[in-house]
């Protein structure tokens, strides 16, 4: 079934009866060639690529809970290509091209939009390291744009530009950055690799992995045993948990991060912001709520609900921002579960053992990342050679230390600084 404006005006007038589920609820296969662990946005968009860029069909997708029930529906759907460091930016920039063609490409309307981000610097150091980033955006060829205060003025005026403490000196742009409706990205890609026979398999939970000497050869599920020629583990902040069913330790930690959303306002934050003292960034979405979120817990955890002090944290940044924020109410608050590495970027490899392949690490940023990581995971996949943009994603790089990509200097996890 194809989108139209055509389709929505002929099926108004018709009752919307045409309508057809978006996807196949797939019962389990015996066997496929590849298997995917995970219908997050990273495995959904993988079994999409697969089909699409490789011809490779007979691929299962398993979920144990709903598609999209993880953190691709549970972020703050901040998409953007402004990364710093070498392996980062290739990758996040060819993820940014893929979403500006995704809603042709799916024909499936992801609420994709360009509406610029801006971080915000405090002080004349963070002025350098924001107009040096600006430069190794541009280099990589995106958009970086360094904003004066009477330039932010203009576009920003709600925020607090008397703060004392935490002085704004201006903001970097990026125009092409923005935000997506993030569980309509996983229901676009479920549709689309579905269509192309993939097949979806929702309450199936993974509870083994089948090796035989040294290579995959299938996993154990709650639905029963599935053989597979190819397995990937794309399972975000179950990663670590998951791999430990291969014998393998990753070097993970799973933590929560909390965002929330206020009740509908009239339009009045028209771009992402980030706060550049503390973890605060937030946006307005289509229906009006602002939606922001901040620092992950302080401890590792798997409870998919955050804890009261971060609340209080996170509102307090807030506040020393944009104190308009006060007088909204929040109505509603969650977490995700993260898969947090120590130097705050992803992996995309090989596992070490035949026909396993991992996908993780990606931190606070991996739903940006779902077009350029899918695509990536899918040439490593089909391929069993890295894509380009992904190649430096290595998991070695825990053991050696060598092609490490620290951002910022402090790690995954910033306020432990
Ligand atoms: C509050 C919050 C805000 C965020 N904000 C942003 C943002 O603004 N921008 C950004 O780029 N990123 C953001 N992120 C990060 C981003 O959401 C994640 O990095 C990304 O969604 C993780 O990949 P995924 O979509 O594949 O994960 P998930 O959607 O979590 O998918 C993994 C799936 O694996 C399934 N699974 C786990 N174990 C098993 C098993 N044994 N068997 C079968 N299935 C299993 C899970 O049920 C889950 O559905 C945010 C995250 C959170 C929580």
């Amino acid at each position: 079934m194809r989108f139209s404006g055509l389709r929505v005006l002929r099926e108004g007038l018709s009752g919307n009866k045409g309508w057809q589920a978006q996807w196949r609820d797939a019962e389990p296969g015996d066997a496929y060639d590849v298997v995917i662990i995970g219908g997050g946005g990273h495995g959904l968009s993988t079994a999409y690529y697969l089909a699409r860029e490789h011809g490779i069909t007979n691929v299962a997708v398993l979920e144990k809970g709903y598609l999209g029930g993880g953190n691709v529906g549970r972020n703050t759907t901040i998409v953007r290509a402004n990364y710093f460091l070498p392996g980062n930016s290739e990758f996040y920039s060819h993820s940014l091209k893929l979403w500006e063609g995704l809603e042709a490409d799916l024909n499936y309307n992801v609420m994709h939009s360009q509406r610029g981000q801006i971080g915000l610097f405090h002080s004349d150091a963070q002025r350098d390291a924001a107009i040096r980033r600006g430069n190794a955006i541009r280099n990589q060829g995106d958009d970086a744009e360094l904003l004066d205060v009477p330039q932010l003025k203009k576009i920003l005026p709600y925020l607090d530009y008397e703060q004392a403490r935490f002085p704004i000196h201006g903001g970097i742009l990026q125009r092409r950055a923005g935000t997506a409706r993030h569980d309509a990205v996983a229901w676009g890609y479920a549709r689309g690799a579905s269509d192309r026979g993939v097949d979806l398999i929702q309450n199936c939970e993974v509870t083994g992995i089948d090796i035989e000497g040294g290579r995959v050869t299938g996993v154990q599920t709650s639905r029963g045993a599935i053989r597979a020629k190819k397995v990937a583990v794309i399972v975000a902040g179950r990663s670590s948990q998951v791999a430990a069913m291969a014998g393998m330790r990753l070097p993970i930690e799973s933590h929560v991060l909390q965002a929330f959303v206020t009740e509908g306002l009239k339009p009045v934050v028209d771009h992402v912001v980030s706060f550049g003292m503390g973890h605060f960034y937030i946006s307005q979405s289509d229906k009006g709520g602002l939606v922001f979120g901040g620092d992950l817990d302080m401890y590792a955890s798997y409870a998919a609900r955050g804890n009261l002090p971060l609340v209080e944290h996170v509102m307090e940044a807030g506040m020393a921002l944009m104190p308009m924020i006060g007088k909204a109410k929040v109505l509603r608050s969650w977490g995700g579960i993260m898969d947090m590495t120590p130097d705050g970027s992803p992996i995309i490899d090989h596992s070490g053992i035949g026909g396993l392949y991992l996908n993780c690490g990606w931190c606070y940023g991996g739903f940006k990342a779902v077009p350029g990581s899918g695509f990536s995971m899918a040439h490593l996949v089909a391929t069993d050679r890295h894509h380009g943009p992904a190649a430096r994603f290595r998991l070695d790089r825990f053991r050696t230390g060598r092609g490490l990509m620290d951002e910022e200097g402090t790690g995954s996890q910033h306020s432990l600084h």
